[in-house]
């Protein structure tokens, strides 16, 4: 739990005040904290619609909305966590290096002074510098990867770094064990075949959409404690993992995905396992509805920090299964 009081939604309705993630503190230089959730806006390595620029802002006014408590939780995640909202990283938005210097610098910093980085994107190719700045922390990485897309493709276009890309350098570069990192929700049409043929060489585990209707989720929750247990595990999760029915607020949306349900129930392995940094990417808000997809990654950017609660030993041992009804807003609703 942090220092900072925070906003008592019993004073101050959820709509109202500065929207930061969840309604938690800010802090522009945190330090010492359990987790720092920071913004990276940032698309200039879209390769179809872009926008994912504003992916962080509409994250954030979508959050506000989510009070931590939930029914099968007990205890609310900004009770369990000391979790601050950063703001926002500064980045170029005309020069990708630049850009993925300066992120791979500031996400390292907090590295440095914080335990867990939440990274809301932002294109995916901003992953590349969030698995740089943890696996300077924490050697190299195993890696859970939702995403309609391996995002292990070569260069394109003359542009050695794009969204498309991250993974790709990640193992060039060692960053991540390719061995132990497991991709989920991988369909569609690509225009190079030969970027999966490039991670299953090198032992990267591609679960696909027909892979995901054989195994179920509890099939797959296995094979994620098979491939990642033991391990500093990023958590790296494009929204267009989710069926543009449920997110079409992105940048390259690919039909017969994961439903939100199905994504929020895999990701509850995450809390047995030891998790060091999160991302949810490619929230481009102008092709959304009704903000359905700015929720939906705010919802997994919620669970994930109950999950980093979970694996730090922080939730009490026999969570509540129910609410109690009858406590005081201002105890639990905050
Ligand atoms: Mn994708
Ligand atoms: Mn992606």
């Amino acid at each position: 739990m942090s220092s900072e009081p925070r906003i008592d939604t019993a004073l101050s309705p959820r709509y109202a005040q500065l929207p930061t993630f969840m309604r938690m503190p800010a802090a522009t230089d945190p330090r010492g904290r359990d987790a720092v959730v920071i913004g990276a806006p940032y698309d200039g390595g879209t390769s179809y619609r872009p926008g994912a620029r504003f992916g962080p802002r509409a994250i954030r006014a979508e959050s506000v909305l989510l009070h931590g408590v939930g029914v099968e939780r007990g205890p609310g995640v900004l009770d369990l966590l000391d979790v601050v909202d950063a703001g926002d990283l500064d980045l170029s938005p005309f020069a990708m290096e630049n850009a993925i210097d300066e992120a791979t610098t500031a996400l390292t910093a907090l590295y440095e002074h914080n335990r867990a980085i939440l990274m809301l994107g932002g294109d995916h190719s901003l992953t590349l510098a969030a698995l740089r700045a943890a696996h300077r922390e924490h050697g190299p990485l195993a890696v859970i990867h939702l995403d309609a897309h391996s995002d292990t493709y070569p260069p394109v276009y003359g542009g050695r770094y794009h969204h498309g890309t991250p993974f790709r350098h990640a193992i060039d570069e060692g960053l991540v064990q390719p061995q132990k990192m497991v991709q989920i929700g991988i369909r569609g049409h690509t225009p190079n075949p030969g970027s999966l043929s490039f991670a299953r060489d090198r032992g990267v585990v591609i679960v696909t959409m027909d892979d995901f209707d054989e195994l179920g989720t509890a099939g797959i929750k296995r094979l994620l404690l098979e491939h990642t247990t033991g391990q500093p595990v990023y958590v790296s999760i494009d929204v267009d993992a989710a069926d543009p029915a449920y997110a079409p607020g992105t940048g390259t949306p690919a039909p017969g995905g994961l439903t939100s349900r199905e994504i929020l129930a895999l990701i509850k392995v995450v809390g047995d396992l030891q998790p060091v940094g999160f991302d949810i990417v490619e929230v481009s808000p102008a092709y959304d509805h009704a903000g359905i997809t700015s929720l939906l990654a705010a919802e997994i950017g919620a669970e994930l920090l109950y999950q980093y609660a979970r694996s730090l030993d922080a939730v009490p041992a026999t969570p509540a299964l129910t609410v109690d009804h009858d406590s005081s807003p201002g105890r639990n609703n905050r």
